[in-house]
């Protein structure tokens, strides 16, 4: 491991890569665009996906899984669907040795798989509502790859419900965008933003798309998960049709939503910094790194036994822990590693404390060193990691705040987006024209359509026509 990463403000783009490969998140793979999840990265993919699970099961759902390949004809059948993700579409034309009689699709998404067997097991209105999320790794063919952001194969879930209302379909795509806020704001400990996708903006094959979106340390934003109302499109495709309690035929209402490893960039963009990542205390691998010190072995022994009673503490707390008793590293060495990687809470012990008997911690968010006794040390780690969490979230959301900007007028919104941007609040007439113009000349786009509206009109901030409709722009990721 080399000393030191690219400074944030340096060069944003290269500390983000080089966070990543040094606290070994992750590594490039043999084919281009695809990434390796090394251990680091795929225990804090374990934590979010474990957290995430129960929120979905505590909301009535279960998991299956569904298989990879898709007869291309499937993704064809959904018209809109075909056209948003044919460019990114992996196909295999050649298995056992012989090209195959029709081509097979690397998943992208699955609502066509899932929808062609929701046919067979859907029938009446005793069927429904059917809540199913499947945990899967998809591939999408991208062009330009970013470590955890965009790679060519990638791991999510993928909720996949239907229902015989609208009302009970759209109800259930908000649902899961509110358990989306929650984990972020609550577990990842960064605050987002929750409203509707534009129709240039929403997902394809879908009536209606919202999303979670996050400020990243860049002042950028990043789409960090998406429900969709599918409305019958899919039901229609695949012609799945159930009878109401009225007898009648009718066609099945849809949603489905996703999250990704993505969310991993998005915790290193929300929290890092110049020493590397921080890591939230609810999705830390562990919560403490314990670094004894030592030099001869007369100490060596007083400080493993000193270890012990702080271990004990520590379990009886709950609190989750990691000793670090490598002879071939230095302490700073050590410091510096465990920063780099994240762990919230470093807690170091020596002979000297072992005589006082006490302790020194020292939070990854602050770095300020604070000696503690020895006595209820469990109980004291709790609450430091409580407090970390707490302040991690409220840090993010106050930059957050300070980065985002009411902008009434074209040329403060040119302005805004040349020098540092952010987020900005403005109108917007509903005109996809506007909407692209913006983009073409700014580069930043719109974010969200918040679910609160304010009361008042203002100007679409392009073509200054009277609107009601108040949006967040920003650049994105
Ligand atoms: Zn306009």
């Amino acid at each position: 491991m080399s000393k030191g990463i690219t400074g944030k403000e340096t060069d944003y783009s290269a500390w983000y890569n080089e966070l990543i490969l040094k606290s070994e998140l992750a590594d490039y793979a043999p084919v281009k665009g695809c990434m390796v999840i090394r251990p680091h990265g795929y225990a804090i993919w374990e934590k979010m996906r474990d957290g995430l699970d129960k929120m979905f099961k505590d909301t009535g759902h279960e998991n299956a899984y569904f298989p990879m390949l898709i007869p291309e004809s499937f993704i064809k059948k959904e018209a809109e669907h075909v056209k948003g993700f044919s460019p990114e579409l992996a196909v295999v034309t050649h298995a056992g040795g012989k090209e195959l009689e029709e081509p097979l699709v690397l998943r992208p998404t699955s609502e066509t798989i899932i929808w062609s067997m929701y046919k067979n097991w859907i029938h009446s209105h005793r069927d429904l509502p059917l809540l199913i999320n499947q945990w899967a790794n998809v591939i999408r063919w991208e062009m330009r790859t970013r470590l955890f952001l965009r790679t060519t194969e990638f791991l999510w879930q993928e909720g996949h419900t239907a229902h015989a209302t609208a009302e009970e379909a759209e109800e259930e795509t908000l649902r899961m965008l509110n358990v989306y806020k929650t984990f972020a704001e609550e577990q990842m400990a960064m605050p987002v933003l929750i409203g509707k996708k534009t129709e240039a903006q929403k997902f394809a094959g879908a009536v209606a798309t919202y999303a979670i979106e996050a400020m990243m340390g860049d002042k950028k934003a990043l789409q960090s998960g998406t429900s969709h109302f599918l409305g019958q499109n899919f039901a229609k495709a695949f012609d799945v049709k159930f009878q109401n309690e009225e007898n009648k035929e009718e066609y099945v209402y849809a949603t489905s939503w996703g999250v990704s490893t993505r969310l991993i960039g998005a915790l290193v963009m929300t929290h890092g910094d110049d020493k590397g990542l921080v890591l939230p205390p609810r999705l830390s691998p562990f919560e403490v790194i314990i670094i004894p010190i030592w030099k001869t072995d007369e100490e060596e022994t007083k400080v493993r036994s000193f270890l012990e009673k702080i271990e004990n503490s520590l379990k009886s707390a709950d609190v989750t822990f990691k000793i670090d008793d490598r002879t071939y590293v230095t302490p700073g060495w050590k410091f510096n590693e465990w920063e780099l990687k994240g762990i919230p809470l470093r807690i170091e012990v020596g002979p000297r404390d072992v005589k006082e008997n006490q302790l020194v911690m020292v939070r990854r968010d602050q770095s300020e060193k604070a000696v503690k006794h020895l006595e209820g040390v469990g109980k004291e780690s709790r609450t430091v990691l409580d407090a970390i969490q707490k302040d991690m979230f409220e840090k993010a959301k106050t930059f957050r705040e300070d980065n985002t900007k009411k902008i009434n007028s074209y040329d403060d919104f040119k302005e805004f987006y040349e020098s540092d941007g952010g987020f900005a609040e403005s109108y917007w007439c509903g005109s996809p024209v506007c909407e692209q113009e913006v983009q073409d000349e700014t580069k930043a786009t719109i974010r969200v359509i918040p679910f609160e509206q304010p009361e008042e009109r203002g100007s679409c901030i392009k073509c200054g026509k009277e609107s009601e409709t108040f949006v967040v722009f920003a650049k994105s990721y």
